[in-house]
């Protein structure tokens, strides 16, 4: 279990806990500071979201195609390139004539060369604005 997954974990025993239990001193917000460690309740909500649906974004630049703004990880050019365009092509093209469609009917393909989840720490990869 990786470092985020442990943290993850913990975090959901305490929830756990609590929900069983009773809150903290009677009340949420000491309860949720106790179990996310924030300061303030919304540190409380953010941290949790985070641990909920933790994301990052594509810091590669020009040297990766895919950089993980959250731990690093980075895809290489082989990786951006599947599969690759004339692959691709040929699929589209096959798929084409079974379905006896137009050759210039286009086919949309769910296949992104961006991935939507870093597949280092699966964090979803979201567009941040410049
Ligand atoms: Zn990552």
């Amino acid at each position: 279990m990786s470092d985020e997954e442990n943290e993850r974990a913990a975090l959901a025993e305490k929830l756990r806990h609590y929900g069983r239990d009773e809150l903290k001193d009677g009340s949420l917000l000491r309860t949720l500071k106790d179990v996310t460690g924030g300061a303030t309740w919304r540190d409380c909500l953010l941290r949790l979201a985070d641990m909920a649906d933790p994301v990052c974004s594509n810091v590669g630049g020009g040297e990766w195609p895919f950089r993980c703004s959250a731990c690093g990880g980075h895809t290489t050019e082989f990786d951006h390139m599947f599969p690759p365009p004339e692959a691709k092509a040929e699929a589209e093209r096959m798929l084409r004539d079974a379905l006896d469609l137009a050759d210039d009917c286009r086919i949309v393909s769910a296949h992104s060369s961006e991935p939507r989840y870093c597949p280092w720490c699966g964090a979803r990869v979201v567009e941040v604005d410049e």
